[in-house]
């Protein structure tokens, strides 16, 4: 939706073709006696990127703290917003700390600055150009390929409270954090530097806000109307099969996940390949909770509540045959917001990294039973950890993997397309520009990821290479 906005105002006729019964995609919304829950995203940074296309649609505000974490050694400890704040916090959290986190920033910092005008903001270069250009201005040390973002973490720092909380930002990409580049701390650097931003009504309002954008711009917006393939003539794409009729376009941009365009609609046998090398991001696994009383006011607006053995759960994420994590890292969000909630009571999103659905491969989170018991666990390991919820649960809504790939066509409920990790990984990653003449990539199974920030950084990719009408 942000790429037809900007081709619009590059002059561009635009259409768009949604499969869905609603925009939004992963940016969903569950709705229920008075209860709103973005079923998506719940944290945005960067929001600039926002504001260049849909304006002051949408009322933001900057969270401080940004979160609150329970580390699996019990300590709970606020990360604020600010980087004073921040040093002074991690300072109290063990003496020595204060000094290690202002080196690891620093790093962070270079790495941004480094990365995010080449990589982030440009149609994706080879592998070697990028060398080339990190060679050039000596910032291989500063990128480091060969170190993954936990042994970044681990040079820098001794107490493992804070590699846990480095680490977990690998999850922001769908990835291992053992794996995954330590370019990834630009991650880190993103957040904190931009902020985190939460939008008033939910982050839903930013699907909203778009569409009503797109209604202003004379864009229509097709629901329920499944692109089945791409329309090629003599290899150029030339529009869209909807309906089992052609729309002809003069170009074509995917906004599907990149598995589904080159897997299934048009003929890219490379690209496929290509893509079939990357090991696919993770999926999520989703509790909406309508809570009965009043908010508890130290609880931040996101909490972290890390388990004994973080390492573990990326093994049961991405091992040999995974399966849905034992003892994961609870993710939760319980804004402070009267728009989505009913007076006296709360929404809370629970989210924990899931195992894509993959029945297949033995993992079918539609199996009987399975969703209801496994949203039993983790409602018992929050109490176990000091978040006791239960007995002011009126009612909950699950979201499985299964439930996000029904949904959205992701294949198996992949957040983030393919995954980061590996060295290799953001080159296997899929260009905006396709190897099919007239066909664009957009969204977060392409170049440059996914998360709404990049996303939004797609879209502005795309729109630059489709050029002014
Ligand atoms: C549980 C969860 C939590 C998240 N948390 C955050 C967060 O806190 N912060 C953050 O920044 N990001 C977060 N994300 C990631 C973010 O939601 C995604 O990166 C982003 O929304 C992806 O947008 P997209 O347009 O690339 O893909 P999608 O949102 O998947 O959109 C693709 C659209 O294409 C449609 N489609 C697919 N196939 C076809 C077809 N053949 N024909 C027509 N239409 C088709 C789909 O129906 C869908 O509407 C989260 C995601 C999830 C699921």
């Amino acid at each position: 939706m942000a790429c037809a906005l900007r081709l619009a105002a590059a002059g561009h006729r635009v259409q768009i073709f949604e499969a869905a019964d609603s925009v939004g995609g992963k940016l969903g919304l569950f709705e229920r006696d008075g209860f709103r829950f973005d079923t998506g995203p719940s944290l945005l940074t960067m929001p600039h990127l926002l504001r260049e296309v849909v304006g002051d649609d949408v009322t933001m505000r900057r969270l401080d703290p940004v979160a609150g974490y329970r580390f699996g050694d019990g300590t709970w400890w606020n990360a604020p917003d600010g980087e004073d704040s921040m040093a002074a916090a991690v300072e109290r959290l063990r003496p020595g700390n204060g000094a290690q986190w202002a080196r690891f920033w620093a790093r962070a910092q270079r790495i941004w600055d480094v990365s995010h005008e080449p990589f982030l903001e440009s149609p994706r270069a080879g592998a070697l150009t990028l060398l080339r250009q990190a060679l050039q201005v000596g910032d291989l040390k500063t990128m480091a390929p060969w170190r993954s973002l936990h042994s970044l973490a681990a040079q820098h720092f001794t107490d493992p409270r804070l590699v846990s909380f480095v680490d977990r930002y690998a999850t922001y990409a769908g990835s291992d954090p053992r794996k995954a580049p330590a370019a990834l701390a630009a991650i880190v650097f993103a957040e904190r530097h931009f902020g985190a931003w939460y939008v008033d009504g939910g982050l839903r309002r930013i699907a909203e806000a778009l569409v009503e954008r797109l209604a202003q711009c004379h864009v229509p917006v097709h629901l329920n109307a499944t692109v089945t393939r791409i329309e090629c003539v003599n290899g150029v794409a030339r529009g869209v099969e909807v309906d089992g009729r052609i729309v002809a376009a003069e170009v074509v941009v995917a906004n599907a996940d990149a598995s589904q365009v080159y897997g299934r609609l048009v003929d890219a046998p490379r690209a496929l390949r290509q893509l079939r090398r990357a090991k696919p991001s993770l999926s999520g696994f989703v509790l909406c909770l309508a809570v009965d009383g009043p908010r508890n006011h130290d609880l931040a607006h996101h909490t972290v509540l890390f388990p004994e053995r973080y390492d573990d759960e990326f093994d049961d994420l991405f091992g040999p045959a995974p399966r849905p994590v034992r003892d994961p890292a609870i993710y939760l969000s319980a804004p402070n917001d009267p728009a989505v909630a009913p007076p006296g009571s709360q929404a809370w999103f629970v989210l924990v990294n899931a195992p894509r659905h993959a029945p297949d491969d033995g993992l079918d989170w539609g199996a009987p039973g399975l969703a209801d018991r496994y949203a039993d666990r983790v409602l018992a390991q929050m109490a176990e950890r000091g978040v006791e919820v239960r007995p002011q649960v009126r009612w909950r809504e699950i979201r499985t993997p299964a439930d996000l790939a029904r949904r959205t066509g992701s294949p198996g409920g992949s957040i983030y397309g393919t995954s980061s990790n590996g060295p290799m990984a953001a080159f296997l990653r899929p260009a905006n520009r396709s190897p099919v003449p007239g066909l664009f990539l957009v969204g977060g199974s392409s170049h440059p990821g996914g998360g709404l920030p990049l996303v939004l950084l797609s879209a502005r990719i795309v729109a630059g290479l489709v050029g002014p009408a």
